[in-house]
């Protein structure tokens, strides 16, 4: 409860929140979206990350290494992982490292007089919400110590609600707007996804919408008017919506990572994201681009 396993740590500004402001992503994420751009990120237990031009045998005890390559069957096998834990070395990193809670603290009091513009701290993923407790203990020293906080969540724990009162900015990635697709394609349950956001319109003070348009997925005009009959139903008092372009920035790490990366657009991305943002403006929703 009282560690986080992170997989990346940066400065980020305005894009994950107000301001300027320090970005964990946890690890682990219990979706398997394909176009995910860390996919590092995404399993509880870690990924072995390698460059195959850094490979050196030398570095596993247990012959997994060989050929140039690293046999991930054998590595599964493995709890020592003496390839990032002794023999540390270029051509393998472990996705993760673990801190405390206290520790993180520290970091970010050290860093308060960068957060300017209303910077802090977000929380994002993987998906934040896959390591509840210490996530709502980490968030209760942050809020202790008056740090602006954000959370970047798919929206699919049944428990986010219980961490509002922690939480100055929510932002929900909603994959789709129909149950049926979001659970084959990604694996998401929406009926509590669309419960939290639905949920989170009403209660939360601060709420973001972000929708990322995957072609062949959930990019159509058609689309975007399912998207719209939804979300209009909603109070929208403090609610934005933004749409983001789907891009392939992860492909690389899926080959570090031993994935396949099955996404194959072609021709280049094509909706444009203005006249969504004006079907939703006309309906008196709130746009805005980070
Ligand atoms: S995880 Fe274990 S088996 Fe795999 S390369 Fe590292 S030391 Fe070798």
């Amino acid at each position: 409860m009282d560690k986080l396993k992170i997989f990346q740590k940066g400065w980020n500004f305005s894009q994950d929140g107000p301001g300027n402001r320090l970005v964990y992503h946890l690890q682990g994420c219990n979706l398997h979206c394909p176009w995910c751009t860390n996919p590092e990120g995404m399993l509880p237990e870690g990924t072995l990350l390698v460059r195959k031009d850094k490979l050196l045998p030398s570095v596993c005890p247990h012959g997994a290494i060989y050929n140039g390559k690293i046999d991930r069957r054998i590595c599964a096998q493995c709890s020592s992982r003496e390839c990032v834990t002794v023999n540390l070395n270029q051509g393998i990193r472990l996705s993760y490292s673990m801190y405390s809670c206290v520790q993180l603290l520290h970091e970010v009091i050290s860093s308060k007089h960068l957060f300017h513009n209303g910077g802090g701290v977000t929380l994002s993923g993987g998906e934040p919400s896959l390591q509840y407790d210490a996530v709502r203990h980490f968030l209760g020293l942050l809020k202790a110590n008056e740090i602006n906080t954000v959370v970047e969540t798919n929206g699919s724990h049944s428990k986010l609600s219980a961490l509002f009162p922690l939480i100055d900015m929510l932002i929900i990635d909603l994959k789709h707007y129909d149950v049926g697709k979001g659970l084959s394609v990604v694996g998401v349950n929406n009926n509590v996804v669309l419960g939290n956001i639905s949920r989170a319109a009403e209660e939360h003070g601060n709420l973001l919408i972000r929708i990322t348009l995957i072609p062949g997925f959930n990019s159509t005009g058609d689309d975007i008017v399912h998207f719209l009959s939804l979300l209009k139903l909603l109070p929208r008092e403090h609610l934005a919506i933004e749409f983001l372009h789907y891009h392939e920035y992860g492909r690389v790490k899926w080959e570090e990572c031993g994935m396949e990366y099955k996404m194959n657009i072609t021709g280049g991305v094509k909706e444009d994201i203005t006249e969504y943002e004006s079907l939703f403006r006309q309906a008196g929703m709130n746009v805005i681009r980070t």
